[in-house]
């Protein structure tokens, strides 16, 4: 059964490229393993119909459409839509060139707490209801011995942790909309669970934070699928000079974190896409879900809720909260 979201996708998409309104439709499509869905360019209305809308839509597309100087639509849920604002604000991207086919989003599911709920079993498909927020989803697949079951998972016990503490679900800039609105609550206090370790001593959160980021190969898919990392030279990738050594040393690794997660404060719209990426299931929103309450807390700042609006970090006030910048 196809579901009203895909349709209203497929439908909104095969429109806009028929009337040539636009050169591009930038959307999801069925991943190549189950529990995934990848980006998609749509560049005919006949390829519109392998655009989908599931559970398991986490990249972020506005990354594919950073710096694009087409005339682009972009499937995008709240997250997205915030990082398309700030886009425009840093002028990666132009108002004009771009169609945002706005989508409520009920929050995306997380492929690894389903491994883990069905105790690393070979999932093979997933029944799920986007539409559905909080109900159950059933699962089948075989285990190594060939043995196949089937189960039902509670959807909220298998929901991304930053799609359980979102707070903007609506698309926050919208050409048109796919399905009415959602209520905004996505059920968990984000005061409550970002930043968990800001409670421990120091010693105890570098412990925290060295187990956390001691898996790291360094692949940069959590900076390849961030639509903030768009420097045509990344820090790391600099020689002359070398801010930041490219081995797996600790040392090396944490400098990669801590400084990009720096690039992102203020910024950062806590979309998940860099946690979805990563292979070795690195939880580097550890840094910025801190970053992100931060900024939220000292400059009531939401980042990509207005195009027009300055990240704090790129400017000044006299009631700035810290004593050195008066
Ligand atoms: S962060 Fe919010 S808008 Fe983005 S996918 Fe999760 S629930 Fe949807
Ligand atoms: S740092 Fe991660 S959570 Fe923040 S905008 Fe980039 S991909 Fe999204
Ligand atoms: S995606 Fe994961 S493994 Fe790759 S660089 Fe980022 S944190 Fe490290």
């Amino acid at each position: 059964m196809m579901h009203q979201r895909t349709q209203a996708i497929r439908a909104a998409a095969r429109k806009l490229l028929a009337q040539g309104r636009v050169d591009v439709v930038i959307g999801y499509t069925q991943g190549t393993i189950p529990l995934r869905a990848q980006p998609y360019l749509a560049y005919t209305p006949e390829e519109c119909d392998r655009l989908i809308w599931s559970s398991f839509c986490g990249g972020n597309l506005a990354t594919f459409a950073s710096g694009r100087t087409d005339r682009v639509a972009v499937v995008a849920q709240g997250c997205v839509s915030r990082n398309l604002n700030g886009l425009i604000h840093e002028k990666r991207l132009r108002r004009e060139n771009l169609y945002v086919i706005g989508v409520p989003c009920l929050g995306m599911l997380d492929q690894r707490k389903v491994e883990t709920k069905t105790a690393g079993r070979i999932v093979a498909t997933l029944e799920n209801d986007p539409e559905e927020d909080m109900g159950e989803i059933t699962v089948s697949g075989c285990d190594a011995a060939g043995e196949c079951f089937t189960e039902r998972l509670k959807r909220r016990d298998v929901k991304r942790d930053n799609c359980y503490t979102c707070m903007h679900r609506n698309p926050v800039i919208a050409d048109e909309m796919v399905a009415e609105p959602v209520t905004e609550t996505a059920g968990g206090d984000i005061n409550a669970v970002a930043a968990p370790w800001e409670r421990f001593d120091a010693e105890r959160r570098w412990a925290e934070f060295t187990k956390t980021f001691e898996d790291c190969i360094r692949c940069y898919a959590c900076r390849d699928i961030c639509p903030l990392c768009y420097c045509t030279t990344c820090f790391t990738d600099e020689s002359d000079p070398q801010w930041c050594g490219k081995t797996q040393d600790p040392a090396d690794v944490q400098t990669f974190h801590i400084l990009r997660a720096f690039h992102c404060a203020g910024r950062c719209t806590d979309c998940g896409a860099c946690e979805t990426a990563c292979p070795q299931g690195i939880r580097m929103r550890r840094l910025t879900s801190k970053l992100e309450k931060d900024v939220r807390t000292l400059w009531g700042h939401d980042p990509g809720m207005d195009s027009e609006a300055e990240p704090p970090l790129a400017t000044y006030r006299p009631d700035d909260p810290q004593e050195h910048f008066k």
